[in-house]
Formats: structure tokens, sequence, C-alpha cells
């Protein structure tokens, strides 16, 4: 019997709500055996930027995912020198698993749109299924090559964004209900995203 997998990229600084209830409804909707989580060390278009430590980001995601039996969390970017490039880590887990594991990547209908700017967006649609995640009411664009490779799929709408909590901690505003608690306790105890 062949198996389907879902792998979800990000920066997750921090990870929160939307990206959770976004990887479980794709899991549900999909009938996935689990989700990966793959926390970016050095996201390409996010160079320039500043960003927390990735042991801070990766053990984030593992406590917000803990208490999913089908949610896994990979340090393979974090581990991986240079550029964290999607393709890499597709192509790494397509040969961990082999070939009759269908490979769903999971990412937001936002950063979906950017593929074109992708390294190797052909391989990469090569080696897997897009699940592009979109909100009610937003509706994709996309060249005529990748549809077929892609399926859109509307997730309850979730107006969370890591940037929106970070400014939040920063301004003492409340991040409760945003994200999971041991999350939100986390960046306290660490006095992350305070300055
Ligand atoms: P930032 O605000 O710093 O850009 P972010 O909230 O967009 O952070 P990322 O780590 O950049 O989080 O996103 C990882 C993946 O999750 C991307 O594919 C993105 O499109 C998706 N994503 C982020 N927020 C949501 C959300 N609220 N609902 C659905 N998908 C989301
Ligand atoms: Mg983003």
């Amino acid at each position: 019997m062949s198996r389907k997998k879902g792998i979800m990229g990000g920066t997750f600084d921090p990870i929160h709500y939307g990206h959770l209830v976004t990887a479980e409804e794709v899991r549900d909707f999909f009938d996935l055996d689990e989700v990966i989580f793959v926390p970016s060390a050095r996201p390409p278009h996010k160079i320039g930027q500043t960003l927390t430590d990735p042991e801070h980001r990766y053990l984030m995601v593992v406590l917000a995912t803990i208490t999913n039996p089908y949610f896994r969390v990979s340090r393979v970017e974090i581990e991986r020198p240079g550029p964290s490039y999607s393709v890499d880590t597709v192509r790494y887990f397509r040969s961990l698993w082999g070939d009759d594991t269908e490979i769903f990547f999971i990412t937001g209908a936002d950063a979906f749109a950017q593929i074109s700017g992708w390294n190797n967006p052909e391989e990469l649609l090569r080696l897997c299924t897009f699940v592009a995640a979109s909100r009610p009411g937003y509706t994709l664009s996309l060249p005529e090559v990748f549809r077929e490779r892609v399926r859109v799929i509307e997730v309850s709408a979730l107006a969370i964004s890591s940037s929106e909590i970070r400014r939040r901690v920063r301004q003492g505003e409340s991040i409760k209900y945003l994200l999971p608690e041991a999350v939100e306790n986390y960046i306290y105890k660490n006095g992350l995203y305070r300055t």
C-alpha cells in the first residue's frame, strides 16, 4: 500500500495556529500518514532579515506539535549548511521514503504564488504534489505548467502571522490564543522578540 506524507516548511518565527490548523486540515483532507514540519535554517527569501536562532525556532515547533500524533519535526534544514532550498529537502525525503510515497508539500497560497522564484521549481514539482492552502475568498493565479501538480485547498480563515506575533510581543501586547500556550511561555521565558 502506498503511503502519503506531508512536508510543511517554514521559518516558524514563531510557529502559530495558522500553521498548525493548515497542516491538520491538509492532513485530514488528503488522509496523510503524517506531516513533517521542517524549520528552515536560512530561508533564501528572508536573507538580510534577522531571524531567531534556529534552535529556538526548532524547539518551539517541537512544543507546538507535541500533542498531535500525526505531526513530526525534522532537523534536516537546520543541519544542512548553506541556504535552505526546499528542493534539497524534498529530494532528501524522496530518497528516504522511496518512490511509492506520495509527498505533499504544504504551503500557504501566498508562499506558493512565489514559486517561480524558488530554486529549481521544475524539479520540485516533479518530486512532489503541492498543496496551496488558501483562505476563503483568496484566488490563486498560477502559470499553466504548475496547475496539474498543485492542489488548492481552502482552510479556515486564520489571520495570524508570525510577524504580527513578533510585533505584539515587542509592543507588550497579548499573544494569547494565537499560538499554543507552551510556545507563548517559551517566548517569554527566553525573552524572544523583545527588541
Ligand atoms: P512571517 O509573518 O514572518 O512571514 P508567517 O506567519 O508567514 O511568518 P512562515 O514561517 O513564513 O510564517 O510561513 C510558513 C508557511 O506557512 C508558508 O507556506 C506560509 O504561507 C504558511 N502560513 C503562514 N501563516 C499562515 C496562516 N495564517 N494560514 C495558512 N498558512 C499560513
Ligand atoms: Mg510568511
